[in-house]
């Protein structure tokens, strides 16, 4: 039973049982309608109660400012790769389409509309080559997937790696270097600095998260009016702590890892790169600089003015996030994410420490600084493979499932996400020290 089995995978990942019992009925009978919640319209009175409330608890939880929108999104992580490239180049395009086209009006007034925008284009075309800039900092592989995504999008020449992490790490991810040592794109009076600077603040893959927000990011304030444009993939440690949003100008996280099941994408994006302050600019100004416009599935400002209803909204997969966020809201009152934040501090620390205590049996891959919570990859006797096998399949014997690592790094990969109880963690724990002792 559900009870017996402890899944430690890296996404999709476990849910809390009651939630999924909920969604059980809901699927065949929600609220005693006869009907399921998947089976109804997303325009309907309950699917917009339904957005609503997981609006709600989100803003509840993130203490989410009134100046971002939420966007429920719907291809993934991935497609968030490619819609913020697209979304904040196009905002990137607009702000200095709109400048560039006042200047020239006022400086030549004679000009006709057709020969002003002549010269807004021939200076845009100027401007992209020498100012478009875009900041990733690469600490493991989704954050190099996104880099690579941005390059095939508009051009590698267009994409600075400030850091990528493997150079400083015998070719490896797994450390994230100080930050004296990045090489963002200067900012600052008179500089244009990047049109965003990205992040991935948990490595699913690689077990390294960002300690806290980086220092070098607070002075980023790039070409935005209200502050920096941070953007941060917060796929895989999504609601496990604190964070302060006013910081960001987007984030993004995937349902199925620690609020739901796969099929939504949440982009919570300040107001100030959307429309109406930052339109669209005309698809043939930026055909003229090589860009295309944004897929209308992937466009911010279509999904904000539409409620995440500009087309159709899979509601079921939406509630049960919604749920497992009204969950963590009751469980934790009055402490909002900080109670989650202690418990998942406390279960990465038991397992971890397990891991420490017998450094001739385990060794954790990333360095101690930068440990991720979520995600704990280790080697078991150096990476011996039949050692590794035999840890696994003692693990499978009591229903210690889903501690293969990635494929692409291998080793061991024990994924401690919010639904995953301290009793996981226990178990789990027993039998690391078990293995260890029986091994030595
Ligand atoms: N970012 C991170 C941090 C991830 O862990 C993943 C998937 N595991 C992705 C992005 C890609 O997400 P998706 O599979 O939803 O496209």
């Amino acid at each position: 039973s559900r009870e017996d089995v402890h899944y430690f995978g890296a996404g999709p990942a476990p849910l809390p049982s009651v939630v999924l019992t909920e969604a059980a009925e809901a699927l065949v009978n929600y609220k005693g309608k006869g009907l399921g919640l998947a089976e109804i319209s997303h325009r309907s009175g309950d699917a917009n109660d339904v957005l609503r409330e997981t609006k709600e608890n989100l803003t509840t939880l993130l203490n989410i400012p009134d100046n971002y929108e939420i966007l429920f999104m719907q291809s993934g992580g991935t497609g968030e790769f490619s819609a913020v490239v697209q979304n904040l180049v196009s905002a990137w395009v607009e702000k200095r389409r709109k400048a560039t086209d006042e200047q020239i009006r006022k400086e030549h007034p004679g000009l006709s509309d057709k020969e002003v925008e002549s010269k807004v284009i021939a200076s845009l075309k100027e401007q992209k080559e020498k100012e478009l800039k875009l900041d990733y900092l690469v600490t493991g592989s989704w954050s190099l997937k996104a880099s690579q995504e941005a390059a095939r999008l508009i051009g590698d020449k267009y994409v600075n790696v400030a850091l990528d992490a493997r150079a400083h790490n015998d070719k490896k991810f797994g450390k994230i270097p100080a930050e004296d040592t990045w090489k963002l794109t200067p900012t600052g009076k008179g500089k244009p600095g990047p049109a965003f600077v990205y992040f991935c603040d948990n490595e699913t893959v690689d077990g390294v998260e960002f300690p806290s927000f980086p220092k070098s990011l607070e002075s980023q304030t790039g070409d935005e009016a209200d502050g920096p444009v941070v953007v941060a993939d917060m796929s895989s440690n999504f609601l496990s702590r604190r964070v302060d949003v006013a910081k960001y100008g987007v984030i993004f996280a995937g349902a199925q890892k620690n609020v739901g099941v796969a099929g939504i994408t949440i982009a919570i994006v300040r107001k100030s790169l959307l429309a109406p302050a930052v339109a669209s600019p005309p698809p043939h100004i930026l055909r003229e600089l090589g860009l295309a416009p944004v897929p209308i599935v992937l466009d911010y400002s279509t999904a904000a003015k539409n409620n995440s209803l500009y087309n159709t909204l899979p509601i079921f997969n939406l509630w049960i996030a919604g749920r497992v966020m009204k969950k963590l809201v009751d469980d934790y009152k009055g402490k909002g994410l900080a109670g989650q934040e202690e418990i998942s501090h406390r279960k990465a620390e038991a397992i971890y420490g397990a891991l420490d205590k017998y450094p001739n049996v385990y060794r954790v891959v990333p360095d101690k600084s930068v440990r991720s919570r979520m995600n704990i990859c280790f080697r078991v006797n150096g990476g011996d493979a039949e050692r590794e096998k035999e840890f696994l399949a003692g693990a499978e014997a009591r229903l210690l499932q889903g501690l293969k690592g990635h494929r692409s790094v291998g080793g061991m990969r024990a994924s401690s996400y919010n639904a995953v109880s301290e009793d996981a963690v226990h178990k789990l724990v027993a039998y690391l020290e078990h293995f260890a002792q029986a091994g030595q």
